[in-house]
């Protein structure tokens, strides 16, 4: 199959569909790559790389669109790029469709196949192409916490760590799925000391059993978030209820219960947020303070470290691309039960229930 992998356009995104090492074993596997100048080279992905790779270079992203029979990319196609796409041409994305009737529109006009990464699912029932950028927003939501804790940020002027004779700071995740994990894998790296609020009683035992106590476990209701909260240095929210607007679990009312200075970092702000007073910013302006209290609040958070969240995206979407790729999408779909649910639109109708349900489209 002849796969297009066209630069990024969307606003400061500087990831790329595909990695050099992506393109090489999609080659070995008897495909042909074709990747847009410049497309890596924000992220040291240069054109040289991915000719080695055994790519081929397009200058424009008109001709990387007109030639392959499969897109892969990383944001949901801007209106110039849905209406390059062709009727049965593959699109293999984040789409996010629910919220973005434009984009449903423009798609369903274009006749071409989209699989959204977001809806690929795996056999224990997570989000396998979703997963890579939770780990990798976990993980910077304690290195954003611990920067914004310093004074020039309005911080507490805390160390996460502490030193010999002088405590650690206190850092509490609320939500203890996939990105709650990776934050209290790096806070208690750096030697702070944590605790994971979840209202999963299961996962509490996952995480207990998986951490042997080291990362103290608090069911996730208002009186333990109140109190775990008035002594937390970082604050980093993490929750999740799948398809539904993020609840508002710490009010404004409690900030001035809060340490002065401390920081919340919000990392479900994409869904809306867990802090009543949180707003989206971006990497270019990510704090601001409400109440004394430091607000982190960054929607695209992988965006910030575009190599590595480029590589981890690579790594979980090329075993499905290579299934694409081989089998053509529509044996790879009846095959795989998993790539099924990422098929959103199909040649003018949409295909996911939760999509069409959402967008009013007949399903
Ligand atoms: P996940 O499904 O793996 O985990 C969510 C966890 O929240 C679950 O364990 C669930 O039990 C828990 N939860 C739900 N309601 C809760 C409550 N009231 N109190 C405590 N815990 C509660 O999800 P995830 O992949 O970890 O994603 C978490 C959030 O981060 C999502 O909103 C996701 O969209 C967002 N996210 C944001 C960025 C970014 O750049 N800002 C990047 C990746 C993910």
């Amino acid at each position: 199959m002849l796969i297009g992998v066209p630069k990024e356009i969307k606003n400061h995104e500087y990831r790329v569909g595909l990695t050099p090492s992506g393109v090489r074993e999609l080659v070995a596997a008897g495909h042909k790559v074709i990747v847009q100048s410049q497309a890596g080279l924000a992220i040291g992905f240069t054109d040289e790389h991915y000719l080695q790779a055994g790519a081929g270079i397009a200058a424009r992203a008109d001709e990387v669109f007109a030639q392959a029979e499969m897109i892969i990319k990383v944001k949901e196609p801007q209106p110039v790029e849905c209406r390059m796409l062709r009727p049965g041409q593959l699109l293999f994305t984040y789409l996010h469709l629910a919220p973005d009737p434009e984009q449903t529109r423009l798609l369903l006009e274009s006749g071409a196949v989209a699989i959204a990464y977001e809806t690929v699912t795996d056999e224990r029932g997570g989000l396998p192409l979703l997963a890579p950028m939770s780990e990798v927003a976990g993980r910077m939501a304690i290195q954003a916490g611990a920067h914004a804790l310093e004074k020039a940020q309005g911080g507490r002027g805390v160390l996460l760590g502490g030193v010999p004779g002088v405590a650690p700071a206190r850092v509490v995740v609320i939500g203890g799925g996939v990105v709650g994990l990776n934050a209290a894998r790096m806070a208690m790296g750096l030697g702070a000391d944590v605790t994971i609020l979840d209202k999963s009683l299961a996962r509490l035992k996952e995480i207990d059993m998986v951490f042997g106590g080291r990362i103290k476990t608090l069911m996730s209701n208002a009186a333990n978030i109140e109190d775990s909260i008035r002594e937390a240095d970082v604050i980093v929210g993490a929750v999740l209820i799948p398809g539904a607007a993020a609840p508002k679990l710490v009010s404004r009312a409690m900030l001035k219960h809060l340490k002065p200075g401390a920081v919340l970092v919000d990392v479900a702000i994409d869904q809306g947020g867990c802090f009543e007073t949180s707003r989206a910013t971006t990497h270019q302006d990510p704090t601001y303070i409400v109440d004394g209290i430091v607000h982190y609040c960054v929607a695209n958070m992988p965006g910030g470290v575009a190599r590595t969240a480029t590589m981890a995206l690579t790594n979980a979407t090329l075993p499905y691309a290579l299934e694409l790729a081989g089998k053509g999408w529509v044996q790879a779909v009846t095959d795989n039960e998993h790539l099924r649910h990422g098929l959103n639109v199909c040649r003018g109708k949409v295909t996911h229930a939760a999509v069409a349900q959402a967008l009013g489209y007949d399903y």
